[in-house]
């Protein structure tokens, strides 16, 4: 990947950016990768040296980075910090590097740190339940250790004491959440799936077929909607899915006015690193141009 310096940052910060302190290894996947759309991971491995990100985009990825080795000094006697562990599955070799590992008698509790907003810890992330039970599976099959609880460590990069009277607002910059541990054969069945899902996408990208698409969950899509508006006013009074729907609650009223909301796919305007390599996402666009 090529980091460019927009901003002219020092070369401290650059230097750090380029050496990467995280690999998979000889594994065919991570942990993080397993949980991502395999069309960005296929995207990614074929195009990784025709990237281009300025390194100002970076920052919490490199604060991220320095939370985690900050709190690496923090290890107490029963804890286990930083492990990696790996296992095959269907002849795909699957590794995680684990946070901290808490070890009690009655098992080991799994902590994984995310520097992060307070929306996301206000709407939690299937990501967070997946990865945590990923690692859950990696501890019980090969540390052979049985697991009693899973936490996400959240540090809130945007909290403000002001917005703690909020409903579900953090009410420290340290938020401790509690993720559902699955039963065994569930966090099984998931890994299975995925690797099946992300070693059809590497033999369609081994032979130029067609990759698979990603989900609207994949690209955070936000569908188009329809607003039913008082002229002159700002609020709308429904909002609806299709335009019939929309045209039908019209229809009912006078005096109002329908306003398209255009959707949008957040992910691949921007934060996807392929989006530039992608032909689902300038399909999309050639169509959005048109209509
Ligand atoms: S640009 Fe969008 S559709 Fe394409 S790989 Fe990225 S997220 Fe997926």
């Amino acid at each position: 990947m090529k980091i460019t310096n927009k901003y002219n940052l020092p070369d401290t910060i650059l230097n750090v950016l380029d050496r990467p302190t995280y690999s998979k290894g000889k594994a065919h996947i991570s942990a993080t990768e397993l949980l991502n759309s395999p069309r960005i991971v296929q995207l990614k491995r074929k195009y990784w040296e025709f990237i281009e990100t300025d390194a100002s985009e970076m920052v919490w990825a490199l604060f991220g980075s320095a939370v985690h080795n900050i709190l690496e000094h923090g290890k107490g006697e029963n804890h286990i910090v930083e492990q990696r562990l790996g296992t095959d599955i269907d002849g795909w070799r699957l590794s995680g590097a684990i946070d901290l590992q808490e070890e009690d008698e009655d098992g080991i509790g799994i902590k994984d740190y995310k520097v992060t907003g307070a929306w996301s810890v206000m709407n939690e992330k299937q990501d967070w339940h997946n990865q945590l039970n990923v690692y859950a599976y990696l501890v019980e099959k090969e540390a052979k250790k049985k697991v009693k609880s899973l936490q996400i460590v959240a540090i809130v990069r945007d909290w403000t004491a002001r917005d703690t009277v909020k409903d579900g607002y953090p009410q420290s910059p340290i938020a401790t959440i509690d993720i559902p541990l699955w039963p065994m054969e569930e966090r099984e069945q998931y890994i299975r799936e995925r690797v099946h899902l992300h070693s059809a996408a590497y033999f369609e990208m081994e032979t130029n077929s067609e990759l698979p698409q990603c989900s609207e969950e994949d690209m955070w899509e936000k569908p188009t909607s329809y607003a039913v508006i008082k002229v002159g006013g700002v609020r709308a009074k429904s909002v609806h899915k299709t335009l019939e729907e929309a045209q039908h609650a019209l229809n009912q009223l006078k005096g109002y006015n329908l306003e398209v909301r255009q959707g949008d796919r957040t992910r691949c305007a921007k934060y996807c690193q392929v989006s530039e390599f992608c032909t689902q996402y300038k399909e999309y666009l050639s169509t959005k141009e048109q209509a």
